[in-house]
């Protein structure tokens, strides 16, 4: 008996202490709590003062730490959606399935979502083992388990301004390693959207993937198939405006990620043209995000499906079809091919159409013309978009300032701009399309276009 009690005693004694979480304080983790959203401290300490605990989470924790800005900061606790909502003034519970709360302060929302647990066997998947629903509370060591990414899994206490780190994810940040949590192939087959994340972080922090969470990637891709075409595009556009889309599609493309997402901008970046006029594309939009700029998903949508829609432009002309038509065809059949599995919302596909049904109209410049063009809603974008086309040496880059400075001028200055084109002779100003002059004006190169355009 004694005995017993004493191996018991000793057993205790070199028994590995049950690992909890590592908690990380702010001298280790460096978060300055005045770049933490002062709505998302409020939500956790309002929740905190009702007996909950509450912790900022996922993307903003880890932003944070690598000195980024947080795009949005969520919450997590272990409050439920009904017992959450009736603590805030502004809250609404959001979603069916698996409800989370939406905390509005103005223009801010506090997404705040009860921990859940990770999938169980009796889950119910896809016939490809993907999971349908994923909505069981659980505890705050079951929600870190069901993250993708070991960086993604850190939660911040604003109170103690400790991060609490189940995975090492802060070690992980700080070698830039993306790593999955759990068995890579099991977590992708369970959603193989997180192999597009995976990339996309990468990009995003200028760091790796891990072997091990990479490895399964290339005999996994063709998982993304299987993604709703929504879901897909919400990724799609993460991935373009997350400030390092070039990097990002070229990783995309050699792990075989692409297929699924746009069918054509294989053969876009094959063509020299155009991975030329994607890449400007793809760089101005970069540019922009990393200035803080808002990115259009239109803009950027018609930039890249620009090249498909102008080589078969080109050949309904040739093959003797109005201007006009051609065009409208050209685009109905790109959007139509590319649509199928990238679900590019009507709203955007209808922006995109102006966008490019506005491009002939700048070729030829008669004052009445201009102030019916000047106003179409999209005139503004159409005249971006014509700039991109003269970086790549599609149009004279002359004529498109003359068009950025018409869309930027106040209306004086634009009536003058105007009247100055009237009074210009036509031959030195603009001529209907088969005219030499307008050749001259707008060189268009039959081989592959491999010199850069000057000028711009
Ligand atoms: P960003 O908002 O910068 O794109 P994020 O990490 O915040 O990055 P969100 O899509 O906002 O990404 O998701 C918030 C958090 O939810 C993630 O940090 C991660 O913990 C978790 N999460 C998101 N998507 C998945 C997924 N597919 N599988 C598992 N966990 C996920
Ligand atoms: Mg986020």
């Amino acid at each position: 008996m004694i005995t017993e009690t004493i191996r018991k005693f000793v057993g205790r004694l070199f028994a590995p202490a049950p690992k909890g979480p590592l908690r990380i304080t702010r001298d280790k983790h460096g978060i300055d709590r005045r770049n933490v959203s002062r709505h998302a401290i409020k939500v956790c300490e309002v929740l905190r003062q009702h007996g909950y605990e509450a912790y900022i989470v996922g993307g903003a924790v880890r932003d944070l730490i690598v000195g980024l800005e947080p795009k949005d900061f969520d919450v997590a606790t272990n409050a439920t959606p009904e017992q959450i909502r009736p603590l805030f003034r502004r809250a609404r519970i959001i979603g069916r399935r698996f409800q989370l709360v939406h905390v509005v302060f103005g223009q801010e929302i506090i997404e705040t979502s009860t921990f859940r647990a990770p999938a169980s066997e009796d889950q119910e998947t896809d016939e490809h083992g993907r999971i349908l629903r994923d909505n069981v509370f659980g505890s705050q060591e079951e929600d870190a388990k069901r993250r993708d990414f070991t960086m993604n899994a850190l939660y911040y206490d604003p109170h103690n301004e400790e991060v609490i780190d189940y995975h090492d994810g802060v070690a992980d940040l700080k070698k830039r390693q993306i790593r999955i949590i759990g068995d890579p192939v099991k977590r992708y087959r369970e959603d193989p959207v997180r192999m597009l994340r995976a990339v996309r972080f990468a990009a995003k922090l200028n760091g790796a993937i891990d072997p091990a969470t990479r490895q399964p990637i290339q005999t996994m891709a063709d998982l993304i198939e299987n993604v709703p075409a929504s879901r897909l595009f919400d990724e799609m556009l993460k991935l373009l405006t997350c400030g390092h889309a070039m990097d990002c599609l070229r990783q995309l493309r050699a792990d075989g990620l692409h297929k699924g997402l746009l069918p054509l901008l294989d053969v876009v970046l094959e063509q020299p043209g155009g991975e030329h006029f994607v890449e400007l594309a793809l760089e101005r939009t970069d540019a922009r995000v990393r200035a803080g700029k808002t990115i259009s998903p239109s803009f950027l949508f018609a930039a890249l499906l620009w090249q498909q829609v102008d080589v078969r432009w080109k050949q309904l002309r040739a093959q003797g079809e109005h201007t006009i038509p051609a065009l409208s065809s050209a685009a109905d059949s790109v959007l139509d091919e590319q649509t199928e599995k990238l679900a590019i919302q009507r709203r955007f596909s209808s922006d995109m159409r102006e966008i490019w049904f506005m491009q002939p109209r700048f070729e030829r410049r008669m004052g009445k013309t201009i102030y019916r063009m000047i106003e179409q809603p999209r005139f503004r974008a159409a005249c971006d978009f014509l700039q991109l086309r003269a970086a790549a040496g599609e149009f004279d880059s002359v004529l498109a300032q003359w068009w950025m400075d018409l869309a930027n001028a106040d209306d004086v200055t634009r009536a003058d701009m105007i009247e100055e084109i009237a009074r210009q002779p036509r031959d030195a100003g603009d001529a209907p399309s088969s005219s030499p002059a307008r050749r001259r004006r707008r060189p268009r190169r039959s081989g592959p276009r491999s010199s850069s355009p000057s000028g711009d």
